[in-house]
């Protein structure tokens, strides 16, 4: 395997003191692999799950040529160039029941959608267009041959991919597998995370707060948001700042785990015993990032029985709570969409919105501040949810958005174009 601290050092653009948003985002990209391991499943159980070989379309989608529309089945040389036509009615094609006799020269049938188009038809006339007279059909000017027909595997065709490998399966690519008749699919197996939080001022919900202490909450939003993801979650609750303890969880994540997040701790007023330990345990980097929240992030692999062994991958993540979600968003979601095997992996999705309010920014750092849409005179808006320190998490929970104020913007003034990134497409 090669060494993650030297691919980095040799990268351009990488300083680790000042890295760049995006460059952060593409470093760990370039490192990342998806991980191997298959498993087949019903096609219900495949739902939002990652295909891990294409699905080849074993026949054509439609099977047959068919009607679009419920109408009348004609051949479009019997119809008058001007003026109407006069057809004889002869029959009736259903869905499921086609009519198995022939349409001769002059005549007609009634075609429900998605019969199979009789012989010699090439044209369907809507039913609301056409006068029915007994058994004549009177078929107005102005029709176009094809019209209202759907062609054998127009679709999707036998012997050809159907839904590539690496597209995450929506309810459109369920649907498609189900047209094809196919009942299983191979998609890869899920991510594997570890996480646990570290901070001796931490306690966990259920016992009483003691004084200076506060409630470990970001293991939650951590495990909300990984489930959201689709990953296997191995919870390892608080591990206290004490270098066994640590080492031990470190160990026993190593083992078991595709990726480990840790929460804290990586700061610069922090003990150093955990920073420490990461570079005695693996090849770990200490990133200071251009982003508010989030400055400090540590980013390598933790490999404690050599660097031939598989080990995991390490994101130790600040400890502010605020700082935790941004920072997940914008590094570890793409991370883990690459170890789960999407293919490509999806870029931020972001657009514009008129800002209410002024902003403080400086240049040199890009800055997620959260926000709230809403549409005025036709035309997207977005105001700040209020106070925006890392610590206040409650300005994530009353945003629908961040604000992205990009590295080199400035102070934002009330009236200005500002990018936002919708929560609903992170989570
Ligand atoms: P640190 O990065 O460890 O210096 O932590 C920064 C701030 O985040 C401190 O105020 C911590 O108390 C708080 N913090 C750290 N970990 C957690 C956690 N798991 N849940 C809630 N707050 C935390
Ligand atoms: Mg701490």
């Amino acid at each position: 395997m090669t060494s993650v601290l030297q691919t980095l050092s040799c990268a351009d653009n990488y300083d680790p003191n000042s890295l760049h948003v995006d460059r952060a985002r593409e470093l760990i990209l370039d490192l990342l692999s998806p991980v191997t391991g298959h498993e087949r499943v019903f096609v219900r159980q495949a739902l939002d799950r990652v295909l891990a070989e294409d699905v080849i379309s074993p026949i054509d989608v439609p099977s047959h040529d068919n009607s679009a529309m419920d109408g009348w089945a004609v051949r479009f040389d019997d119809l008058a160039t001007s003026g109407e036509t006069r057809l004889n009615n002869i029959g009736t094609a259903f869905a499921g029941r086609a009519f198995d006799g022939k349409v001769g020269a002059g005549e007609t049938v009634r075609i429900m959608t998605g019969a199979i188009l009789p012989q010699a038809v090439d044209c369907v006339v809507i039913q609301e267009v056409v006068r029915v007279e007994g058994d004549a059909v009177i078929i107005p000017p102005g029709q176009r041959r094809e019209q209202n027909t759907r062609r054998a595997g127009e679709d999707l065709q036998a012997g050809r991919p159907a839904i590539p490998a690496g597209r995450k399966l929506r309810p459109a690519e369920i649907g498609i597998i189900a047209s094809l008749g196919i009942g299983e699919v191979s998609v890869r197996r899920r991510v594997r995370v570890a996480l646990f939080s570290t901070g001796d001022e931490l306690c966990s919900i259920g016992a009483p707060l003691s004084e200076g202490a506060v409630y470990d909450s970001n293991r939650y939003t951590l495990w909300g948001m990984l489930t959201r993801l689709g990953c296997d979650v191995i919870d390892m609750g608080v591990v206290r700042d004490d270098p066994a303890a640590l080492e031990a969880a470190f160990r026993e994540a190593a083992a078991c785990a595709d990726a480990i997040i840790t929460s804290g701790g990586v700061s610069v007023g922090e003990a150093d015993f955990i920073k420490q330990l990461m570079t005695q345990l693996g090849e770990v980097a200490f990133w200071k990032i251009a982003m508010k929240p989030g400055r400090p992030m540590a980013f390598g692999r933790i490999q404690p029985d050599g660097a031939d062994r598989p080990g995991a991958w390490l994101f130790g993540l600040p400890g502010n709570p605020v700082a935790v979600m941004v920072t997940f968003y914008q590094f570890v979601r793409p991370a883990i969409l690459k170890l789960a095997g999407l293919d490509p992996v999806p870029s931020f999705q972001a657009f514009p919105a008129r800002c209410v309010e002024a902003m403080k920014k400086g240049r040199g750092r890009t800055e997620f501040q959260r926000g709230i849409l809403f549409r005025e005179n036709g035309e997207w808006c977005v105001r700040p949810t209020g106070a925006q320190g890392s610590g206040v998490l409650r300005s994530m929970a009353d945003a629908d958005c961040f604000i992205v104020l990009e590295h080199e913007r400035g102070t934002v003034d009330a009236g200005d174009t500002v990018n936002v990134q919708l929560m609903n497409g992170l989570v």
